[in-house]
């Protein structure tokens, strides 16, 4: 079973990778996770994006193709992959195409995790931290039991770090928007995309995920 799955950030995307990876023994290949390997084990690709991560730019799109092509070349994906976070670009998905074909391999389904937008900044700008202990809450799912009182030191100052306030969240949202929706545009002409209403429970969100992995395999 090869999957992709897309989703904006917050939509829950790390937790049901989890789940996928636990519940089929797919190997969950992420972006992060690739560029690591590959520079760890130096290898010619590695190498070269460590030039451009070490200068702080983008590591470009030649590089970044090579290298998930190595990573799907390997032996543990002979039965599957959950590709996360690549690709992000027309470009890449194009890529990815020539180089699935190049591998005999089909893409069997591309699982996007739906979730409106003020949904996810509402996930996303919750978390306050105690200011006196460090206790971390979230204003709606996670609340202190008395409101504006921590509930392990009784201090009553919070605050939000920088990527949970609203204007940074704003703008990682809408940095992502644009190629969330290229993809979802891309793989739906296609036929393999999957859409799923990610404002469910998490574990309703799975449940819609494996009926359509049972549906595609
Ligand atoms: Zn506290």
């Amino acid at each position: 079973m090869n999957l992709i799955l897309v989703g904006l950030p917050g939509a829950g995307k790390g937790t049901q990778a989890e789940k996928i990876v636990d519940t089929y023994h797919v190997p969950h290949i992420s972006t992060g996770d690739m560029f690591r390997a590959a520079i760890k084990n130096e290898t010619a690709l590695g190498i070269e994006a460590k030039t451009f991560m070490d200068k702080g730019e983008l590591v470009p799109d030649e590089v970044t193709n090579g290298i998930v092509k190595e990573r799907l070349a390997e032996a543990d994906t002979k039965d599957g992959f959950l590709l996360d976070g690549y690709p992000r670009t027309l470009n890449q998905a194009n890529v990815l195409e020539g180089i699935l074909k190049d591998l005999n391999k089909k893409l069997d389904a591309v699982v996007y995790i739906n979730v409106n937008k003020d949904i996810l900044m509402e996930r996303l700008t919750g978390r306050i931290i105690c200011r006196s202990c460090g206790a971390t809450y979230h204003k709606v799912y996670n609340p202190p039991k008395v409101e504006g009182t921590c509930d392990r030191c009784g201090k009553h100052e919070f605050y939000q770090r920088e990527d949970d306030k609203p204007e940074t969240v704003e703008n990682r949202i809408n940095v992502n928007l644009e190629s969330t929706n290229t993809l979802v545009d891309f793989y739906s002409k296609r036929n393999v995309l999957h859409t799923v209403n990610g404002e469910d429970d998490f574990q309703d969100v799975f449940k819609d995920i494996q009926t359509i992995i049972s549906d595609v395999e």
